[in-house]
């Protein structure tokens, strides 16, 4: 059964909202239309789109615009730590588009945000969820150095369906970029599931994504933006969610949030 979303609260994201349009920032919380926004924004969460809204890769389930991006705007990391001043905000995830038209496919851009964010948040943890950078060791390594609380890539989907959901992408490849960050930092991925998988192929990838080092994970269910974006498959019950979790658990991952309108970034500061 399709899961029932409830009216975001207005009062809850107006005032975020303007101080966002303000700095002409985007956040995955809106553009994304995410069910979560007015409990996010309420509890000092918020996660941050940089690097613009179009993207270099063109994932089957993803709403984001799959073209050839803009500029990067230099002024982006400034205007983003003074928008996290400005909502005070505890907690914030930097997330992007893929940038393959860069030489070091955004990761100083990235590094600047992190960096940026945290010089005038002292006290604000910031979580950085990633792009592959194509496994460049140096953008790798400047996500390590910078200071995000929790590093984060997410794998998607599983093995079987990664290439055909996510075709310029890879499996193994975000799985070698998570065993790397994971050497270092706490990190965390997460699995959509309703593309048609089965729960022997979720089991397979958490099992993967457990042998890379991981120690948390997010389980949501896949709605589909558009009719023109691969159809939903399966929606999934509250009981096989607390099934999967179960699972997860005993895998041997120590934080796990699994449900229908769980996001990579739900309940981040939680976990
Ligand atoms: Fe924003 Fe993530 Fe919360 Fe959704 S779950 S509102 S994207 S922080
Ligand atoms: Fe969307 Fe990310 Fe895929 Fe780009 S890489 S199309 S932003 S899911």
């Amino acid at each position: 059964m399709k899961p029932k979303v409830k009216a975001p609260s207005f009062e809850a994201i107006s005032k975020t909202l303007s101080i966002i349009e303000k700095y002409s920032l985007s956040t995955v919380c809106y553009s994304s239309k995410c069910p979560n926004i007015s409990e996010c924004f309420k509890r000092g969460t918020a996660t941050f789109m940089i690097m613009g809204n179009i993207c270099t890769r063109n994932c089957k389930f993803c709403n984001v615009t799959s073209a050839k991006p803009l500029p990067l705007d230099e002024n982006e990391p400034l205007k983003i730590a003074k928008a996290v001043k400005e909502l005070n905000l505890n907690y914030v995830v930097t997330t992007s588009v893929d940038r393959d038209d860069l030489s070091d496919y955004g990761s100083t851009h990235f590094y600047n945000v992190i960096e940026k964010i945290a010089a005038l948040n002292p006290n604000t943890k910031i979580e950085s969820l990633t792009p592959d950078f194509r496994g460049d060791i140096n953008a790798l390594n400047l996500m390590i150095s910078s200071k995000s609380y929790k590093l984060a890539h997410n794998i998607e989907t599983t093995k079987r369906l990664h290439k055909k959901l996510k075709p310029k992408s890879s499996y193994t490849l975000s799985l070698k970029v998570l065993e790397y960050y994971s050497k270092f930092k706490i990190t965390k991925s997460s699995i959509i599931v309703g593309f048609g998988e089965t729960f022997e192929e979720i089991e397979e990838t958490m099992r993967d994504l457990k042998n890379a080092g991981l120690s948390q994970l997010t389980i949501g269910q896949y709605l589909r933006p558009s009719p023109k974006h691969y159809p939903v498959k399966k929606y999934y019950s509250k009981e096989e969610f607390e099934l999967l979790e179960n699972m997860a658990y005993s895998i041997g991952f120590k934080a796990v949030v699994a449900g229908e309108l769980v996001r990579s970034s739900y309940f981040a500061d939680k976990l």
